[in-house]
């Protein structure tokens, strides 16, 4: 049975309640903590309602950042994570993040004030005019709009648990003006709220998919578990070890499953990551899709003849690149349970050749990347910085790490270690950019703990004035700016004009001096030393820094690790 609330607050007319004061208690009573967003017409007041009933309202410069935000928010706790814009153009602004977090499966709502529909539909002309329940759809997992105040609290409700349950995704609810302004009498307006009781609720596998799992793991000669951000987001984190632990199975985590498991576990076979995706025969896919991130499951990275297990709360998930001979459809924490429960002692077992071949590749692979972290470059790489940063974080476990870029995020990916669990956020499953300053925001407001925001320059700018955001609310937020003066690089010249060209950025850009602008700390750094030492005199102060890395324009290359993505010309360029 739904549980009334009791107790909320009403209309200053006492007798009266209105749209804003409704939507502020609805999402108090469905447990919602803070809010990200941008105000203005129509939803100001709605911001200032939900900070006068206890709401945390983290206010923005651009709704994209906000909505990055709030699914950071959502990943992070398991709930979904609000976002609140003004309508047509601060809602397509935000647009872009819900896309995002449907596409990462992460739990948001976009709460955005609309203009008036009588006009909107018919075409008229309306102030910010736009179908935007219409827009958001395509980009959702759900979307709705609220007509009449007295809908408020179902609106809310049915929102949460679109965006909560099951597959995690990007709900939109819409909530015209006219409805926020509305009043309806406070008796009627209490009476139309109610607690949602188990907005998430569990789904148990069945059990003869567990014992076909657990019956293809026991032939494996050369087994694989690869943990997705899905396990990340599942928390649960002591089930999965247990079930690795108790199989002895190498596993691969996802960059955001890193540290789901510690990187320096002993079966971590990331640093022979080629060597095991392309010769393991039995392959468990935990909260992870097959996806471009895995080659889609295609040959030569996969062996042909792997036959996978695919844990995954979404039945439609299963068969999307390759079949899979083994589907567990469940939520990860009770698949988890019950392949504990079931497996039998000694009934999984790896053969030790295959663990001989892994451990022999992680030793070469580690030799050849222990070169590059300590080889002498002035200016820095991509990898001496990192080496940098990676030295400074060993001593905080405790940090929360957001990465993007290009090759900024495709070294950071390898050479910053994690040790605890959704500690790491990143570009994902789009390789999005923009996410920085959102992220890093949320992951500060929502943990309290310190955030390194590892950019790069050109992901930075994306995002890049929400540095004023983490200046104003005092947050534990240190920027690294990875300036090699480009997207990609910053050594193309164009040969045609004075312009710059396409790929270059001003690599003498000062970008610590940007957030000097706002009270906050900037740091230059040219070398690894002065790296790591501005990094730890940020972490040690907790105080909004950022650190221009000085990178050299040369390093690195085209596209990162997809250049085999980048299409480029078969003729060559009129010079
Ligand atoms: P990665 O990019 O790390 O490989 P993906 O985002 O591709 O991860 O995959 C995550 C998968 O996890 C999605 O298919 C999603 O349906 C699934 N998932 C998310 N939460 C849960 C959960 N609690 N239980 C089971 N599966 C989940
Ligand atoms: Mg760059």
């Amino acid at each position: 049975m739904s549980q009334h609330v009791a107790g909320l607050s009403t209309h200053p007319d006492g007798a009266l309640t209105d749209g804003f004061t409704l939507t502020a208690d609805a999402l108090r009573a469905n447990g919602v903590g803070t809010m990200y967003g941008v105000v203005g017409i129509p939803v100001t007041d709605l911001a200032r309602v939900a900070q006068a009933r206890g709401i945390r309202y983290i206010g923005f410069r651009q709704e994209q950042a906000a909505g990055h935000a709030a699914a950071a928010a959502g990943f992070l706790t398991g709930r979904p994570g609000i976002c609140l814009t003004v309508s047509a153009p601060g809602f397509l602004n935000g647009l872009v993040a819900l896309a995002n977090a449907t596409t990462n499966c992460f739990p948001v709502i976009q709460i955005s004030g609309s203009s008036q529909r009588s006009v909107i539909d018919l075409q008229q002309g309306d102030y910010e005019e736009l179908d935007q329940l219409a827009a958001a759809k395509p980009f959702t997992k759900a979307a709705f709009r609220v007509d009449r105040p007295q809908d408020i609290g179902l609106g809310v409700a049915r929102a949460v648990r679109a965006a909560a349950s099951g597959r995690p995704g990007g709900v939109y609810l819409d909530l015209p003006a006219d409805v926020l302004g509305a009043t309806i009498p406070a008796d009627a307006g209490r009476a139309s709220l109610f607690q949602p009781v188990d907005p998430a609720p569990v789904q148990i596998p069945a059990p003869d998919s567990v014992a076909r799992a657990l019956d293809l793991l026991a032939e494996a000669k050369r087994p694989l578990i690869v943990l997705g951000k899905g396990a990340a987001y599942a928390r649960a984190d002591e089930a999965i070890r247990s079930l690795v632990e108790a199989t002895g199975i190498p596993f691969l985590p996802m960059s955001m499953a890193k540290g789901l498991l510690p990187d320096d576990h002993p079966q971590s076979a990331a640093a022979a990551r080629s060597l095991v995706l392309g010769q393991a025969d039995v392959v468990m896919l935990i909260g992870a899709r097959l996806n471009w991130l895995l080659d889609n499951g295609r040959s030569p990275r996969w062996s042909a003849s792997a036959r996978f297990i695919q844990v995954d709360v979404d039945p439609a998930e299963i068969d999307s690149n390759r079949p899979i001979a083994a589907p567990v459809v469940g939520d990860i924490a009770s698949v988890m349970a019950e392949l504990t429960r079931a497996l039998r002692s000694g009934q999984v077992a790896v053969p030790a050749a295959w663990w001989d071949q892994i451990r022999e590749r992680i030793a070469r692979n580690v030799a050849k990347m222990h070169a590059r972290l300590t080889a002498e470059a002035r200016p820095m790489n991509f990898s001496t910085a990192l080496r940098a940063i990676r030295d400074v974080l060993d001593d905080r476990r405790d940090v929360y790490l957001v990465n993007e870029g290009a090759n900024t995020l495709d070294f950071g990916r390898d050479i910053v270690p994690m040790y605890q669990p959704r500690h790491r956020l990143d570009s994902g499953t789009w390789g999005v950019m923009g996410v920085g300053m959102g992220y890093a925001i949320a992951a500060a407001v929502e943990s309290g703990k310190p955030v390194v925001a590892i950019e790069g320059d050109s992901a930075f700018g994306f995002s890049g004035m929400e540095i004023e955001t983490i200046c104003r609310y005092h947050l534990p937020v240190v920027t690294v700016v990875f300036n090699n003066g480009g997207i990609y690089k910053g050594d193309e010249v164009n040969a045609h004009s004075a312009d710059p060209a396409p790929t270059v950025l001003l690599h003498s850009s000062r970008y610590d001096k940007l957030i000097a602008a706002f009270g906050g700390t900037g740091y230059q750094a040219d070398t690894p030393d002065e790296l790591g030492h501005a990094l730890r005199a940020a972490l040690d102060a907790g105080q909004p820094t950022l650190i221009n890395a000085v990178i050299d324009p040369a390093a690195g290359t085209e596209s990162g690790h997809l250049a085999g993505m980048n299409v480029t010309r078969s003729l060559q360029p009129a010079r």
